[in-house]
């Protein structure tokens, strides 16, 4: 049975299978290969995913869900959420656990479910295109993302009836794509400029081993602003013309925001670009409102310039955060549909003082890569050899350090270690070395100590995947459970990081303060993905609850997701 690679992207999913050392782009019954991540609810009861629910955001933007990306995983208090709060059209509200819902035609959907139904349409063409079932894959997510995201992530691929083999960082997909990291090391900077989103990640790939060194992005960063800069002068245009200002009627709009983007895309290819919009709007006793709109290749590149120029502070901080020099870098990957852009393309060769690698589409880059990555995972499934991992606790595992629940008291000498196995042999496409992954944590993994302090458990940076143990004592007397709380976050203050969940153990021996030794210990897989557990070492009785994620449903709700997925057919 095939695995299949997804790029499941803010703007657009890209599904890819690679077999008989090919990779193949799977194109939906229409021959089209990027799958808008927008869901639409109808008001028939239907759903429909990516091209049809595309067209609905300008007659339906209440129903019509789109850049659900930005949000899964995060809190209904977090900045992001705040901001998104404010900015799209489509209901959101509070859920349990902090989690956001989105409200469409009066019922409540996670973030998680949303991107279930693009996964669900994403299967469902790959299915088409391979002729048989397809149930297992490996998604990518950007490098930037945490723990809840990524959990998140795998919520949706499990609702959508996909099992998630693996989570692979987005920049890593782009570099497999490249067939990079075979053997000679190297430095490579992804710049991928989407739709939404700008991410400028640094690796250093040696021996088929990927690091990330350093990730910045700027997640209000996208073609769609350059698209919205063309909207406002073609609205400026349409006032001149019909003293009728289309930013007051957003279906007009949004049909500006529609042609902006063709022109935009046009201009990538020619010098200048003509437009005529027929009843864009309606004026005096019903008159129809035309517009006739010309654009050249270089007004486009001065509406662009201001944004694309932001796209080089955030490379200059994750150049800053890696601590080197823009020449330490080998090779730069485009990623992205707005990498198509000449004016992105020189800009970012004088940067980098260097041509980008722009052989493979960087629409399709990520995909072919999680399709790589899929096909070496399915090899190695298939019956290569995998050293064994090194026992939990056993010899050479991690040692508990001892640090009680209390506040103010400094961290021991003696800092955990990390029990880091073997890495993992897998299957290659060409019959190479196969790659092995090793991505780090993008954050500190910590709990909170008495006073609401932070003690790191996991460093940022930390190669993944590890496993680390801390031990804690108890903070009062006779204290019967205790409740560890973990978050992500540099900040020595617990509340000023992003809180991921807890785990609570109960049925302590009754003793004094200080007397019971709780073992907490972190693993993080191969896909970044946390789990807690806490361990009563006089007893042996360990929490049987791993970290319950905010903003990520329980198995409960992952079952009624998923049995209301089975009732709702898609197109
Ligand atoms: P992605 O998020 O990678 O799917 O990229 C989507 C963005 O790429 C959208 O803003 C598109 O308008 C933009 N895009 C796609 N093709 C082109 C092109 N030929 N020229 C300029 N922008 C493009």
């Amino acid at each position: 049975m095939a695995v299949v690679g997804i790029d499941l992207g803010t703007t657009n999913t890209v599904v890819a299978c690679a077999r008989g050392g090919q990779v193949q782009v799977l194109a939906d019954e229409q021959g089209r290969r990027l799958l808008p991540s927008v869901v639409s609810f109808l008001p028939n009861g239907e759903v429909v995913v990516g091209h049809p629910a595309k067209e609905r955001l300008a007659i339906d933007a209440k129903n019509t869900i789109a850049s659900a990306k930005r949000l899964i995983g995060r809190s209904w208090d977090s900045k992001e959420m705040v901001r998104a709060r404010q900015r799209f059209p489509f209901e959101v509200k509070e859920g349990p656990r902090e989690g956001p819902l989105v409200v469409a035609r009066g019922h409540d959907y996670t973030l998680a479910e949303i991107s279930a139904f693009v996964l669900r349409r994403a299967r469902q063409i790959a299915e088409r295109a391979l002729g048989e079932p397809v149930e297992r894959a490996v998604v990518t997510v950007p490098a930037s993302f945490n723990e809840l995201q990524r959990t998140a992530t795998k919520v949706a691929g499990q609702v959508a009836g996909l099992e998630v083999v693996r989570i692979i960082n987005e920049p890593t997909a782009a570099a497999l794509a490249y067939g990079l990291g075979r053997g000679s090391h190297e430095r490579i900077a992804v710049y991928d400029f989407g739709g939404g989103t700008f991410d400028c990640t640094l690796l250093a790939l040696s021996d088929n081993v990927f690091e990330v060194l350093a990730t910045a992005g700027d997640s209000y960063l996208g073609g769609d602003d350059i698209d919205l800069a063309v909207a406002e002068r073609m609205a400026d245009a349409f006032l001149k013309a019909h003293r009728y200002d289309p930013r007051a009627n957003p279906q007009a709009f949004e049909r500006l925001r529609g042609a902006a983007e063709a022109i935009k895309m046009d201009l990538s290819l020619v010098e200048r670009s003509h437009t005529r919009l027929k009843e864009v709007a309606f004026g005096v006793g019903g008159a129809h409102l035309d517009l006739d709109f010309d654009m050249t290749r270089s007004e486009l590149e001065a509406l662009a310039t201001p944004l694309v120029e932001r796209t080089f502070a955030v490379c200059q901080e994750a150049l800053a955060v890696a601590q080197l020099p823009v020449s330490a870098f080998d090779k730069i990957v485009l990623v992205g549909g707005s990498t198509r852009i000449p004016l992105v393309r020189r800009r970012v060769e004088q940067f980098f003082g260097r041509p980008p690698l722009d052989r493979v589409n960087p629409d399709e880059v990520v995909a072919i890569g999680a399709a790589i990555q899929a096909a070496a995972l399915t090899e190695v499934a298939q019956g290569r050899s995998i050293p064994p991992p090194p026992v939990p606790g056993g010899p050479g595992g991690p040692r508990p350090s001892m640090r009680p629940l209390l506040p103010g008291l400094p961290p021991p000498p003696s800092a955990s270690r990390t029990s880091s196995r073997p890495p993992r042999a897998m299957g290659d496409l060409h019959g190479a070395r196969p790659p092995v992954l090793a991505d780090v944590t993008p954050w500190a993994l910590a709990v909170e100590t008495v006073g609401g302090w932070c003690d790191v458990v996991v460093q940022r940076n930390a190669k993944i995947p590890c496993e680390r143990t801390r031990a804690f004592t108890t903070s009062s007397d006779m204290q019967s459970a205790v409740n560890v709380r973990v978050a992500q976050g540099e900040d020595p203050l617990f509340g000023n990081n992003t809180y991921l969940g807890e785990v609570e153990l109960v049925g302590l021996r009754a003793a004094r303060r200080g007397e019971v030794t709780i073992q907490v210990r972190f693993e993080v897989d191969e896909s970044g993905t946390l789990k807690v557990f806490a361990t009563d070492t006089a007893t042996g009785h360990e929490a049987h609850a791993l970290l319950q994620l905010v903003a990520v449903s329980g198995e409960q709700s992952i079952e009624k997701m998923q049995a209301r997925q089975a009732a709702l057919k898609i197109h």
